[in-house]
């Protein structure tokens, strides 16, 4: 049998983070079997309808490199099959009109199961717990539980992959399965994804829309990344693995029963990752990419290889290395905060150097030049640094001094210097 799939978000919003992972392991299902992933956009909800958000989703997906067969699904467009499903039901008379809406009528006796995909556990409830409920509303539009059953088997969907807030609604859909006379497809109830106070995940845990990750420099393959490895563990123990290798490990058997949380932080460490791993040149142009609209864009080549191991996200390259492009307002408060007793004083002897230094300077002779000048005026060396840092980055915390120096060039240094002297 075919494997197919699907994402069902509805468009209440911006696609977030959290729901990239029903969608990964949806893709990741079909990849592995050589099967289909498709989006269908349930849109039947329409007080809850956002404007934008299926654009969003479509561009998430896009982006992440989910890539889904053929056009989205739209539910809006499909009202006349659910009505002409539910009008079925009545006329086997498992459903019934009342109020201008389609009820379906549930079975009062016996037991519902099924053997969830995550987990190998069945899932059992007892009918009777099971009221009538709305399969058509008063305004045409199906619920979600009709319009489940009927897509899913007409998309012949299977495995049924979704959160597991679905699980309580289980016995209405296995009901409605059997009033059609279907096979029930297989399910797959993903657990519920939680911050790190154990409460449901939301904002407060740094979770956002996926497309604010992504204005903050993260990598999509460091999202799928990391968000693969919420509640799922790769049989070959690898922590990082490309969509393909994933897709290669990928088993529903081997999702956690546990609901993850989901750690910003841990996050953030992979995107870190993501960005050492890729070479200065891959890096310069994806940099290029996302600063598309800074002004010194095409000049950041030479800074590369000086901030690859200090950012975690493509927008940390902006404070990290602004000083380079543009001279630095400085700010006294920065300079007290140094263990210099004369600061004007020790600039001056600093100024000496640089200006008697040979040219072009390199390491050696910079460094070796400063740690006597520190040992004969009585300074740390660690603090004669630290105060050409500020001087000519108006920064305590800098990529490698040398390197930055080398990117300034001599003349822009000692004109900071001078700068930086007037503070005094
Ligand atoms: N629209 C539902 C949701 O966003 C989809 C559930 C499903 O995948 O069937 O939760």
């Amino acid at each position: 049998m075919e494997v197919k799939t699907r994402f069902a978000p509805s468009p209440t919003g911006a696609l977030h983070i959290g729901g990239i992972r029903t969608a990964l392991y949806e893709y990741l299902v079909a990849k592995k079997n050589q099967g289909t992933f498709s989006l269908r956009i349930e849109d039947s909800d329409r007080a809850r309808l956002v404007e934008g958000s299926v654009e969003d989703i479509v561009q998430t997906l896009e982006w992440l490199g989910l890539d889904f067969e053929g056009e989205p699904v739209l539910q809006s467009k499909r009202v006349d099959i659910y009505k002409e499903h539910a009008k079925k039901l009545v006329e086997k008379g498992s459903a019934y009109e009342q109020d201008g809406a389609i009820y379906f009528k549930t079975k009062k006796t016996g037991k519902t199961s099924i053997v969830d995909l995550v987990g190998n556990r069945k899932i059992e409830f007892d009918n009777s717990t099971q009221d009538d409920f709305v399969i058509l509303k008063s305004d045409g539009y199906p619920t979600y539980h009709l319009a489940h059953v009927v897509d899913d088997r007409l998309m012949e969907t299977n495995p049924v992959i979704r959160g597991a807030e679905w699980i309580s609604s289980i016995p209405k859909h296995l009901m409605l399965f059997e009033a059609f006379g279907w096979e029930v497809p297989r399910y797959a109830h993903l657990p519920i994804i939680l911050g790190p106070d154990k409460s449901k995940l939301s904002k407060r845990h740094g979770a956002k829309p996926v497309s604010e990750f992504k204005k903050d420099g993260f990598l999509p393959e460091a999202i799928l990344n990391y968000m693969a490895l919420l509640g799922w563990t790769p049989p070959s123990g690898k922590e990082i693995l490309s969509l393909g290798e994933m897709a290669e490990e990928f088993d529903l058997k081997g999702v956690n029963l546990a609901n993850p949380v989901f750690d910003i932080a841990k996050l953030e460490w992979m995107n870190g990752e993501y960005i050492r791993r890729m070479s200065d040149e891959q890096l310069t142009e994806k940099l290029q990419e996302f600063l598309v609209d800074h002004p010194n864009k095409d000049k950041i080549a030479p800074s590369v290889p000086i901030i690859k191991d200090r950012i975690k996200k493509l927008a940390d390259f902006i404070p990290l290395t602004d000083f380079l492009w543009e001279s630095p307002e400085y700010d006294i408060a920065q300079f007290e905060k140094l263990n210099i007793k004369n600061k004007k004083e020790a600039l001056e002897k600093i100024l000496e150097q640089l200006r008697t230094m040979n040219k072009p300077w390199n390491t050696e002779i910079f460094e070796k030049t400063f740690r006597e000048l520190a040992e004969e005026e009585g300074i740390k060396a660690g603090d004669m640094f630290q105060l050409i840092r500020v001087a000519v980055s108006g920064q305590l915390v800098t990529p490698p001094l040398f390197e930055s120096i080398r990117i300034l060039g001599e003349e822009e240094v000692v004109s900071r210097i001078e700068k930086a002297m007037g503070l005094w």
